[in-house]
């Protein structure tokens, strides 16, 4: 076998980030766009002593697994990979990723059976942001090439395509969000273009029109919109202005972020608020949270009301608990619990985070809350221990790389009775918990799925300490 070699497979499994995998006499063939149980013809595109990538030439007899997908831009763009792939099977996927994680990891003598992945309902536009790119580089899908249309090469306002750090599909669909949001990037392409207004181009620097950000309320009727560009124009500024509030009511903020660095953000050293409050609300559990521009906030507001409450339920609250939050963001899941709890510490690094959970905590009348912020690394020591005391349970929520493995030791020292550890990435997680096995038993695994169509997953893992 080598580069270029045509083989005929069938898909066993799924593999991590979205692949599915086939064995030819032990050897392994990651293949991108399958479904376990699909025939196929392939060709070999990367070889490595232990495992060759590969891409699918032909499916000879398809996975009862499949479904057909929605988006005329799956399979090019990198927002959905698995929208070919039945909702049912998708779950079952991710619960098997997080079996593998702690498998792998190893290190617990007893695992509890993971559990089903809870589902989400809204299967399609569940997000509550998104994030498009302007780009002077085109990216065309196959079955633009093929058509016999022209398309102009130098503008598109859309996704990434996988794996490409210039190029962007021009899209006119998307199943993610909403179907105004669908309408505000098509309605954004026309205005820049009547306009003449130049896309970035990310690798001469040059161009006004950077990013395109949507933030829209699951449950308010407020929408907010953020364009980033690089520099300050104040008439076309006004002119988009004045576009969305003639032809977009439902917009209840306009935002104009500047970027001149050469860095691919949607953050910049400025931001202006044009029209409305600056800010959007959303609610959790009968809770309302007010949203920066830049502000975290889960971005399936009704699934990670699903995850607040596994966490909740995880945590068996009892109502003399002190309960830590670590890695909070803007307090949304110490908010969530503390009407449960005795009182709550919490923790973040961002510093307009901790200020978004001081007034979350207000607007929303809830007093028996402390958040502080800074590095976990150097806040959660015996000192803070003594300042705040003893908590009778731990919520932990890091970023995808875990946590540091200092912190999971001063976890291991201060040894809470319950521990709950979420995560959206549960080789970390697992990584991490491996390391606290000599202290805590694991009682339940369970994740969530936020994000359909991707392989992403949260995982809520509860744990309590050996007496
Ligand atoms: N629990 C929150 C946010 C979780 S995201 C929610 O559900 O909305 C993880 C958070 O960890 C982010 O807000 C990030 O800013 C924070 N973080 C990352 N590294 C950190 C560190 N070293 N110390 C403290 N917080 C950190």
């Amino acid at each position: 076998m080598k580069r270029g070699t045509e083989l005929e497979l069938t898909l066993e499994k799924f593999a991590d980030r979205g692949k599915s995998l086939a064995k030819l006499d032990g050897y392994v063939v990651f293949v991108t766009g399958g479904v376990p149980g699909d025939r196929m013809r392939v060709q070999v595109r990367k070889k490595k002593k232990k495992y060759a990538e590969a891409v699918m030439l032909e499916l000879l007899d398809p996975s009862p697994l499949r479904t057909a997908p929605r988006c005329r831009y799956f399979g090019t763009c990198g927002g959905c990979k698995w929208q070919h792939v039945d909702y049912a099977a998708q779950l079952d996927a991710k619960r098997e990723s997080v079996v593998g994680a702690f498998l792998r990891a190893g290190a617990f003598e007893a695992m509890p059976e993971v559990q089903p992945t809870l589902g989400a309902e809204q299967i399609y536009f569940y997000r509550n942001k998104m994030e498009f790119s302007f780009s002077a580089e085109r990216w065309l899908t196959p079955d633009e090439i093929a058509s016999d249309q022209s398309f102009d090469k130098s503008f598109a306002l859309g996704l990434h395509v996988p794996g490409n750090f210039s190029k962007v599909l021009d899209l006119h669909e998307c199943h993610l969000q909403s179907e105004l949001s669908v309408r505000l990037v098509n309605g954004m392409r026309a205005l820049a273009q009547t306009h003449g207004w130049q896309p970035w181009h990310v690798r001469q620097h040059v161009g006004y029109l950077r990013h395109f950000v949507i933030r829209q309320s699951a449950h308010l009727p407020e929408v907010m919109v953020n364009l980033v560009t690089n520099g300050h124009d104040e008439d076309r500024i006004a002119a988009v202005a004045d576009w969305l509030q003639t032809d977009f009511p439902q917009v209840t903020t306009f935002i104009n972020t500047i970027n001149t660095g050469v860095a691919q953000t949607a953050y910049g050293e400025a931001m202006h608020t044009v029209f409305g409050p600056g800010v959007i609300h959303d609610q959790i559990g009968g809770l309302t949270f007010e949203i920066a521009p830049n502000a975290f906030f889960q971005t399936n507001t009704r699934q990670a009301e699903r995850l607040y409450e596994v966490t909740r339920d995880f945590a068996d609250l009892k109502p003399d608990d002190l309960l830590y939050d670590l890695y909070c963001g803007a307090g949304t899941i110490s908010l969530f619990v503390a009407p449960h709890v005795r009182h709550v510490v919490g923790v973040e690094l961002v510093e307009e985070a901790i200020a978004n959970a001081n007034a979350n905590a207000a607007a929303n009348g809830i007093t028996n809350v402390t958040f502080r912020s800074g590095d976990m690394l150097k806040l959660f020591t015996p000192a803070f221990i003594r300042e705040h005391g003893r908590p009778d349970v731990l919520l932990v929520d890091p970023p995808r790389a875990g946590m540091h493995p200092k912190v999971v030791r001063q976890i291991a020292d201060l040894r809470p009775e319950r521990l709950v550890y979420v995560s959206c990435n549960p080789q970390s997680q697992a990584r991490d918990l491996a390391d606290l096995a000599d202290h805590y038993r694991l009682d339940a695994i369970q994740p969530v799925d936020l994000f359909p169509h991707t392989h992403h997953i949260e995982n809520v893992v509860r744990l309590t300490a050996h007496v």
